[in-house]
């Protein structure tokens, strides 16, 4: 059980996604780690971070990740936690959705929220970053707003 959750600087504003993993972290020992956040379409319909702009390889354009999706995903390590411990957890003591939980090669756990509209980022909170952040990948092009 860790004191707070580790972003790394990476952004994840859906407020839904930032209280589960306070809940997750409180039913784990050590950290929860933060990997992977929000990511926007850019105009060519590139999947971009918004924590760094960088294009994220083989991302699906229908990603939980995306604003548009309603950024109920979050990519995550956990390191003093087994997968097996992650998942039990994930599944009794949060909202995140069981079977979207998937283990990646590289060691990161992806969790993500269901797709409903209860768990969408709510527009107000990311209009109100992008209005504090106007330099933030994801905020950089208006036309991004509704990617
Ligand atoms: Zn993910």
């Amino acid at each position: 059980m860790g004191l707070e959750v580790i972003y790394n600087g990476m952004i994840v504003l859906n407020p839904y996604v930032r209280e589960n993993l306070i809940k997750l972290d409180n039913a784990l020992p050590g950290d929860v780690v933060v990997t992977g956040g929000d990511r926007y379409r850019d105009a060519d319909r590139n999947i971009r971070s918004a924590s760094n702009g960088r294009i994220v390889p083989n991302a699906s354009q229908t990603s939980p990740h995306l604003y548009r999706r309603g950024a109920r995903a979050v990519d995550i390590a956990v390191p003093d936690a087994t997968d097996r411990q992650i998942r039990a957890a994930a599944k009794d003591k949060t909202s995140f959705s069981d079977p979207n939980t998937k283990k990646y090669p590289d060691g990161h756990t992806h969790v993500s929220l269901p797709p409903y509209t209860q768990y969408k980022i709510p527009k107000k909170i990311r209009d109100e970053f992008c209005k504090q952040n106007p330099g933030s990948p994801g905020c950089s092009s208006p036309t991004n707003n509704c990617h």
